[in-house]
């Protein structure tokens, strides 16, 4: 059932609760202050805050920042990010130290149409992650309707994700949850063909579900990283010392065998002597020698999944292809981008999510130039297993 979208409600005059990611890094500027090192998510949400305050409604914030343990934790307050806000949306973004309450019901009553407000970080409540109902119920209070524009937490049931939802009048996507969305139901239901699905990082127990639900949409399934070899040892290839899943082994060899010729592993790697990445390392195709790790996929692998990739009208990434962290192993990974990037350019649509995924690509200069970066990784996993994710379910149904 589709779901009411910001375009929806009627704005004037309204207090809109947004739930937006504000979940940003942190750093110490040269004084000592916390400031925000890399405000990608923060400038995602201001099409969805513009939206509100010109049409006239209080734009009321939250957003989790870090893990706090359920208490206050100075060093993950949101207040950096308010400032930081003022000056990217050249507007006053009023801040207060808590999360619901009389204070914070004063200072929106007071707050003239069209301005914004921050609220503290939610996960200074425990409440806020055990979905507790009076704590949902405190953040209704504060709004008479609700947006999320949070994908990052889409997958989540919180109080301020999920709870507050159902308990207030209306519950909208934000524009940036509103894409994703788009994007991503696209993807499963109607992607141009052929559909490559670049699948990596360290965990078959993470991707796996994603395999499985995309089996019978995509042409080819090209895995890298670490995943990958727990897949070669479930199909009797040596891989050394190489990182693997053991209680996984079943389930590698099962799905691969389940895909019928879909999933194509890495059939050259560069092998190391260590995980460091000034150890020796070398290119070997096959087997991967006992003493040695592989650590990237290797350049027949990456001319491979290269053709591949160009070849496709769809293609969605998820994990990096190798220890990119390290730049001796990086290469796989930046080759990977590159290929989105180009199969972008041919008119395909290319979609990347996961934090590394996404880093390497920003990294490499290319966020802007594949169709969509993804805001979540989790999120974008559990929705392309085909899960329904808690948040969206819980907004209204548009009639
Ligand atoms: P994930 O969080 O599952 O997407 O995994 C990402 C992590 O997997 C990154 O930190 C990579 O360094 C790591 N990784 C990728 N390939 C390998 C590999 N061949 N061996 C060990 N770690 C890897």
């Amino acid at each position: 059932m589709p779901k009411l979208t910001l375009d929806d409600l009627a704005l004037r005059g309204k207090r809109v609760l947004v739930r937006v990611d504000f979940n940003v890094p942190l750093e110490r500027d040269d004084g000592g202050r916390l400031r925000v090192s890399d405000d990608t998510r923060i400038r995602a949400a201001i099409p969805t805050i513009q939206a509100i305050t010109q049409a006239g409604g209080k734009a009321i914030l939250a957003s989790h920042l870090g893990r706090p343990k359920g208490k206050p934790d100075p060093q993950l307050s949101l207040s950096p990010v308010g400032e930081h806000l003022e000056t990217l949306i050249g507007q006053r973004v009023r801040f207060v130290s808590n999360t619901t309450g009389e204070g914070v019901l004063k200072t929106i009553r007071n707050m003239p149409e069209g301005s914004i407000l921050l609220l503290e970080n939610t996960r200074f409540c425990s409440e806020e992650r055990n979905n507790d109902a009076d704590f949902a119920a405190r953040l209704a209070q504060l709004a008479d309707v609700f947006v999320n524009d949070a994908f990052g937490t889409a997958h989540r049931a919180h109080a301020s994700t999920q709870g507050v939802a159902h308990l207030v009048g209306q519950a909208a996507m934000g524009y940036l949850l509103q894409r994703e969305i788009t994007y991503l139901s696209q993807v499963l239901e109607t992607p141009e063909l052929p559909f490559v699905a670049v699948l990596g990082g360290a965990k078959v127990s993470d991707k796996i579900g994603v395999i499985t639900h995309l089996l019978d949409k995509v042409d080819t399934v090209l895995l890298g990283g670490a995943m990958s070899y727990t897949f070669l040892k479930a199909l009797g290839h040596a891989v050394g010392d190489s990182r693997v899943e053991e209680d996984r082994l079943d389930e590698a060899r099962a799905t691969y065998e389940q895909a019928q010729g879909k999933i194509v592993l890495p059939h050259d790697h560069i092998a190391a002597d260590a995980f460091d990445n000034d150890a020796a390392h070398r290119t070997v195709a096959g087997a991967i020698p006992d003493g040695t790790m592989g650590l990237d996929i290797g350049p027949d692998t990456i001319k491979a999944y290269r053709e591949k990739v160009l070849a496709a009208r769809t293609v969605v990434w998820n994990g990096p292809m190798g220890v990119f962290e390290m730049p001796n192993f990086a290469r796989g990974t930046v080759a990977m981008a590159e290929a989105l990037v180009e199969a972008t350019t041919r008119g395909a649509m290319t979609i990347v999510g996961g934090g590394d995924s996404v880093a390497a690509l920003t990294q490499a200069g290319y966020a802007d130039a594949v169709s969509h970066v993804s805001t979540g990784g989790g999120a974008m996993l559990e929705f392309l297993e085909g899960q329904t994710l808690p948040a969206i379910a819980a907004l209204t149904d548009k009639t």
